[in-house]
């Protein structure tokens, strides 16, 4: 097996080349063939995994969480050179790559945690009752199971945290299954050194062969083929409405269907109430004028939305945020082809009937953004659905109601979001309740005075939201409960002790809280 590799670019002006390697435990990185991943590499990768999947599920918890370490501990060895090539392949800063390898270690080490903790497993024991009449009650005994080889497609807004080692690789492999990558073109090189530091970690550990492989090749044709592989159990997605809907259709077409967590684009709106914003109107602009811009405004939870009221107050938001986005500068997208949809898409958006540009930043737009903002009245915006779509990059749309019935309107008729941002007071709250519980209802989180973007990763956080912000609501993308889209769950009935998973047996020697006859406990039975 030879090393499969595509060429990468950056768009920071160099247009470096680099090279990316199919690799699995066995296989470290060869340098070599530019060419895409063939029908036989694919078949290997399938093979291993699903070889390495009937080890690596019987890996103790202990054994994982090592493994997850050991990962972080490769990926912060790396060093700098991680770093500078993040940095050049997506153009965003040194900084803003720092702080996303802490993320993504710190997500890693999370998972290493609740392996630890073992009360993932959600144990549940019901104990028999022989003289019950007129039938025995059995003994059941249920425990939440790895699913098989997962298949992972990373974004390309999020080159580490949501990419090779991102939340889905590290809550799949957690939860006890083999990972295979569909590498992002646009981040191949930091692919390659993420990918390597993972067989590293696995080599380290003693993690069966084929537990993770990383492969190139383009969505439509590796995409489609990874999906439409029986081998596959399940599919993490992150990444555009598009890409999402149309895997997630090849999903649910094959012969047996599998689940399929995308997690996809979103126009997060921010919904103004009057009282609030006459309160805190600065402190509103500032905000909005750099949640919008915050990283060329490339990220899912970008404020594409915003809706207000008609007064006084909410024309001078409208102002003092125009002007602040004309100040702002363009800067450098993501890749060629997010920077070339950022325009018709806003193209798009500008020549709906009734939208107006309000402003837009200064500088060339050579691969580069201008921040965006246009306006529309709310009459024209409910009765069209072109204007819910996501413009991926800085910019946002600020629609007027007349009154509070159109607001009611838009709250009850707009899609699924991954958030919806509410700016109000006690006074606005009591007066707009109902309003606002349907807001509610639309969205994964509920965002009170601040900004959509910024995804804090814990147990309590819920990134996802009604279709289309994702196809299936009730399973997080980030934080811990991320765990529970790669397992389901088996019941035991009448087992014998010693073909029990150990999570299950009388004696609880690893202290896992475990739910027995309906109670929460440590104990042994
Ligand atoms: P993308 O263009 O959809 O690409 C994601 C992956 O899907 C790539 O590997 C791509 O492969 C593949 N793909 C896309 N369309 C496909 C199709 N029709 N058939 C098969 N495969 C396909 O998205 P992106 O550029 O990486 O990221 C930007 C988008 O992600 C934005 O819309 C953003 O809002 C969203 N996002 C969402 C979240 C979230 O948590 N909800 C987080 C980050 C980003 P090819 O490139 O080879 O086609």
């Amino acid at each position: 097996m030879h090393g499969l590799n595509q060429i990468g670019h950056s768009l920071s002006g160099e247009n470096k080349k680099y090279i990316h390697s199919f690799s699995t435990v066995s296989n470290s990185f060869l340098p070599g063939q530019f060419c895409l991943a063939t029908k036989k590499e694919i078949d290997y990768a399938f093979e291993k995994s699903k070889v390495a999947f009937v080890k690596y599920r019987e890996v103790s918890n202990k054994k994982r969480a090592k493994f997850l370490e050991e990962i972080a501990h490769q990926i912060v060895n790396i060093g700098d050179a991680l770093i500078e090539r993040a940095s050049k392949e997506t153009a965003l800063s040194v900084d803003r790559i720092i702080s996303e390898r802490g993320r993504t270690v710190n997500q890693l080490k999370m998972f290493a945690q609740l392996l630890k903790k073992g009360s993932w497993e959600e144990a549940s024991i019901d104990t028999s009752e022989e003289g019950r009449t007129p039938t025995r009650k059995p003994d059941l005994r249920k425990s939440l199971h790895p699913l098989g080889p997962v298949v992972v497609f990373t974004a390309s807004n999020f080159p580490l945290a949501y990419s090779t080692a991102g939340g889905d690789t590290a809550s799949a492999l957690a939860a006890g299954n083999p990972v295979i990558i569909k590498a992002h073109e646009s981040h191949l090189g930091t692919n390659e050194l993420v990918a390597g530091a993972i067989i590293k970690a696995a080599i380290k550990t003693g993690m069966p062969d084929g537990v993770f492989s990383s492969l190139t090749g383009s969505g439509n044709k590796l995409g489609k083929d990874l999906v439409e592989n029986l081998n596959t159990k399940a599919v993490g997605f992150t990444g555009s409405q598009s890409g999402g809907k149309a895997l997630f259709k090849l999903a649910q077409n094959r012969e047996v269907p599998i689940p399929f967590f995308a997690e996809m684009g979103s126009i997060n709106p921010v919904v103004l109430f009057p009282n609030e914003l006459k309160k805190n109107l600065d402190k509103t602009v500032n905000n909005y004028s750099k949640s919008i811009t915050l990283d060329v405004g490339q990220f899912c939870t970008n404020p594409g939305l915003i809706i207000g009221i008609k007064s006084k107050e909410l024309d001078k938001f409208i102002n003092k945020l125009s002007k602040k986005i004309s100040e702002s500068t363009s800067q450098t997208m993501l890749s060629e082809n997010i920077w070339t949809s950022f325009y018709s898409n806003r193209k798009i958006a500008l020549e709906q009937k009734g939208v107006r540009l309000l402003n837009e930043g200064k500088g060339d737009e050579e691969l580069k953004a201008r921040p965006t903002l246009a306006v529309v009245n709310a009459s024209d915006f409910i009765n069209n659905s072109n204007l819910l779509e996501e413009v991926f990059g800085p910019y946002s749309l600020i629609v007027i109601c007349n009154n509070e019935d159109e607001l009611d309107k838009i709250a009850t008729t707009i899609k699924g979001q991954l958030t919806t941002t509410i700016i109000a007071n006690k006074t606005d709250l009591k007066i707009f309740k109902s309003i606002i519980k349907e807001f509610r209802e639309n969205a994964g989180r509920l965002v009170f005075n601040g900004v959509p973007t910024g995804v804090e990763v814990c147990k309590a956080m819920n990134h996802g939201g009604p279709f289309p912000a994702t196809t299936d609501s009730r399973f997080t993308a980030v934080g811990q409960d991320a765990i529970k889209r790669w397992l389901r769950p088996i019941s035991y009935q009448d087992c014998p002790e010693e073909f029990l998973p150990k999570i299950l047996r009388n004696k609880n020697t690893s202290k896992t809280y475990r739910t027995i006859n309906g109670k929460l406990t440590r104990k042994s039975l």
